[in-house]
């Protein structure tokens, strides 16, 4: 399975910048998880490829430039944009953002070929198929609905935590996989904003190592996300120190293959 971090900016030479502002994973060049940087940094392959997006919940870091990537494949779509998200999610995309008055509710209109865009509600702990792939979303500790996931091609599984604070059904679910390959897990703001990190659910390196003995198995890669761009030497320092074996950053931009 190859799964890339989008850029969510690029300097003057068009070189991405590391720093992760906006969260969007794309699987197989295919698939999205989040939405973030989609209309942003893809390329001109994974435009014409991705109609697939699974939505774990409805912050705007993860669905900041959807509206505008359908608006601009609107009369070129020959299939709709599928959303994958729980029902609580697709309320609040439809209530929040295609609501008429932030941008066009697209689910309503149509192009030459049909429908541009469809919801597809997704149940909780139950696997569903998006595209090739097999997945399972479980509900996290985050200050909106939002889901962790599991997805898997046959062959390898990877776990996303999406944005979370300490929550247990989420490692109940990659306890119970195995042989995960690989898991994305979020680190957001440094352990001096501990407070922060609390109020907003999110981790800090230090509730990160906590959460991760949770695991019952290990070896899989650890891949950190979602530092927040003005912490992100300190947070990578913390990091560090927590002397976990393949705990890595990940970059926005690589390709990595499981
Ligand atoms: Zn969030
Ligand atoms: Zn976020």
């Amino acid at each position: 399975m190859k799964i890339q971090l989008l850029p969510s900016t690029f300097d003057a030479q068009g070189v991405a910048n590391l720093e992760q502002r906006l969260t969007c994973f794309v699987i197989d060049d295919c698939v999205a998880v989040d939405a973030g940087s989609i209309a942003i940094a893809l390329n001109n392959e994974q435009r014409s490829k991705v109609r697939d997006i699974i939505v774990t919940h409805p912050h705007m870091d993860h669905v900041a430039s959807l509206p505008i990537f359908i608006d601009d494949l609107y009369p070129s779509l020959k299939e709709p944009m599928r959303i994958y998200a729980t029902e609580e999610v697709i309320g609040l995309l439809e209530r929040d953002v295609f609501n008429w008055n932030l941008y066009p509710r697209f689910s309503d209109l149509k192009n030459d070929y049909g429908p541009v865009m469809e919801y597809i509600p997704i149940p909780i702990g139950e696997p569903f198929r998006v595209a090739h792939l097999n997945v399972v979303a479980v509900p996290v500790n985050h200050i909106v609905p939002t889901v962790g996931l599991v997805v898997s091609d046959g062959q390898k599984s990877v776990a996303f935590s999406s944005d979370t604070a300490e929550t247990e059904d989420f490692w109940k679910m990659v306890n119970e996989m195995r042989g995960l390959d690989a898991l994305l897990i979020e680190a957001s703001f440094p352990d001096r904003l501990s407070k922060l990190a609390h109020v907003s659910r999110h981790f800090t390196p230090a509730t990160l190592g906590q959460e991760l003995r949770k695991l019952t198995h290990n070896g899989m890669d650890i891949m950190a996300v979602h530092l927040k761009p003005s912490y992100r030497d300190e947070i990578i320092g913390q990091l560090n120190a927590l002397n976990i074996p393949k705990l890595r950053v990940m970059e926005p931009g690589r390709i990595y293959e499981w």
